[in-house]
This record gives structure tokens, sequence and C-alpha cells, in this order.
């Protein structure tokens, strides 16, 4: 088969034949419809963060695709049946998989890191962790919902636990962000975008923030635009961005009793004010991916409209071009949201 190989950081990935691999027992091979381009992806590439999986291997944890073929004993799936692959598997036996928790599983296996991901035209998964994509959810668009969705779905639902009527503010209308202001949208609350760039703001409105704020305009003040906005501050903040400055402009704009919820990674220290966490009871929490109880709701979600993915596809490559794709997410094109690579 034809993949992208990633043979190691600061170089292009390798496009080359490659063995197609064969299904084990318990696993499918999947014909990938579509993989999503990640910033993740960057930090490997770019930031020489260390894929677990050592490369030379094959990168990518946004897919969905067709049954190609079975391994010994699966019994679930058929050849040619649509699915959806999660971005990170859980192993279901370690203590957080057992209290419910599978997003923090002691031995998470993430696509394109531990094991081979979907840059390629074929790629392996365990039958048990696939989900089924219904007819109403394109297969292509539909597999941003394995990451650049579920993420701020789990942040959004499990992890701030947004209610309807609450004020939300999310930082960063990328990928991950502009999810979190329409999932957030999608269960009532009413949102703030928070973006440099005019074209993400507006998108953020037509996928249902109430206000936006360019920080340009707000003077670097924030909290300030978002108190003149509504008074005295956000119930929750979303920070989707990555960086220290962010996540403690962030907290600086939610209310007494409010939470400030980390999706964007950073390795740096942050530092935020201990006496508003205190006397305030504020809260700082992290969010990590999503839990696989929670898929079927979000492509249902997606499904009937309620969360949007056609519109958040803003470019195709083939996978002889997924070099260029990188590119133009390095270059932070204001016109893109999420790209796909169609093998
Ligand atoms: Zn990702
Ligand atoms: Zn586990």
């Amino acid at each position: 088969m034809k993949a992208a190989v990633f043979n190691g950081p600061k170089q292009p990935l390798e496009i080359k034949e490659v063995p197609t691999p064969k299904p084990g027992p318990g696993e499918i091979l999947v014909k990938v419809a579509a993989c999503g381009v990640c910033h993740t992806d960057l930090h490997y590439i770019d930031h020489s963060v260390p894929t677990f999986k050592p490369p030379p291997m094959i990168l990518g944890h946004e897919a969905s695709g067709t049954v190609a073929e079975l391994g010994a004993g699966v019994t679930k799936w058929k050849v040619g049946d649509q699915v959806l692959l999660p971005a990170v598997l859980s192993c279901g036996i370690c203590r957080q998989c057992r209290l419910g928790r599978e997003n923090i599983c002691d031995d998470m296996k993430m696509f394109g890191n531990h094991i081979d991901g979907a840059y390629a035209e074929y790629v392996l998964a365990p039958a048990k962790d696939a989900l089924t994509v219904p007819p109403g959810v394109p297969l292509v668009e539909g597999s941003i919902i394995a990451d650049a969705v579920s993420t701020p779905f789990h942040a959004v639902v499990n992890r701030a636990q947004v209610k309807p009527g609450d004020w939300v503010a999310v930082f960063g209308c990328g990928g991950v962000g502009i999810n979190c202001v329409q999932v957030a949208a999608a269960v009532g609350a009413s949102v703030i975008a928070i973006d440099a760039l005019p074209e993400k703001l507006e998108l953020a409105k037509k996928l249902g923030a109430q206000e936006v704020i360019n920080p340009a305009d707000a003077g670097g003040r924030i909290d300030k635009a978002v108190k003149k906005l509504i008074g005295d501050g956000v119930d929750v903040a979303f920070e989707a961005i990555g960086k220290p400055e962010t996540i403690a402009a962030a907290f600086s704009t939610i209310r007494k009793g409010g939470m400030c919820v980390v999706i964007g990674y950073t390795h740096l220290p942050v530092e935020l004010p201990a006496s508003k966490i205190m006397f305030f009871e504020q809260g700082v929490i992290g969010s990590l991916g999503c839990r696989p109880v929670d898929y079927p709701r979000i492509i249902e979600m997606a499904r009937i409209g309620k969360i949007k993915i056609k519109e958040l596809v803003t470019a195709r490559f083939p996978l002889e071009r997924i070099n260029d794709a990188f590119d133009l997410l390095r270059r932070g094109d204001p016109a893109t949201l999420r790209s796909v690579i169609i093998p």
C-alpha cells in the first residue's frame, strides 16, 4: 500500500510503498476514506516531540474508512461497513478505564503515535474500538469527529459540564476551539469566541457564537472586554491554543465560582493567581481526548446537523500532497480550518 512515512523530526513525510498490514485476531483492516490533519502531528514533525513507536512509522489519528478485511474471530463487522476510528484506544481494564475515564487510560494507544496511523491507504484497528458511521454522516468529513469534534465534546460536556444559560469563552478558534464553540452553543450556552483572525471569528458566529473578541481590538485586556459584554465574567473559559499567556488570559475572564478548562497543550509552566482560586472558588482543569461512550452521541449530533462537520473541512489533499497540507497548517492560513488527507 501507499503510505506517508514519518522517518523522524525535521524532515517531510516520505510517500512510499509499504507492506499492507494483515489483520490479526480481533482486528480489522480499514481502507482509509480520510484522515484529518492535526497540530499534534506538527509536534512530532517540527518540534521533535517523540512518538511512542519510534520512526519509521505512520502518523494520522483522525480517520474514517470502510472495513476491508476481518481478522480471526471478528463477527461484529463485515467488509464494506463504514467506520470511524477513535484517535485513542483504551485498554478497558486499568483503574481509569474501570472508573469510566477511558480517555486517561493508563495503557492508552494512540493512532499515529503508539501504533501506525492512517496517513496511508489502509490502517489496522481493533474491531472492538471501531464505531459505525451511519448513513447521513458523510464518511470523508466524518473523519474529523475522531479528534477535532470529540475532544471539545468531552471538554464541554464532561469536564466543564456546561449548562444551558451559561456564558462560555473560547480562546482560539482553530480545529478544536471552533468545535468548542459549536458544542457549547448546541448544549445551550452563550459563547464568546476569541481569536486574532477575523475570518475565524466570522465562522464562530456562523457556528453559534453570541459575541466575538479580537484581542487586537481589546488592547490585550480580554478580561475587560468580556466584563464589558456580560458584567462579571464567564462561567467557563476554554483554552484551545496551548500557550501560558492565553491560559492566564482565559483564567482572567472567569467569574466567581468559574472554571478554566485547558485543552491546548504546552510544556511550559503557567502562573495563575492562587488567591482567586481559593477566595473565589475558581478552578483550572485539563481535558484530554474523549471517552468511547460519548462517540455514539457525537455521531448522532453530526447526523442530525446539531454539530456541523462539512463546513469545517476546508481543504482536501491526496496522500501524495500531505506535506503541502502540513505547510498549510504551519502557515495558519485564516481560510483553513481542518484539512483532510484522502489516500
Ligand atoms: Zn489531533
Ligand atoms: Zn485503561
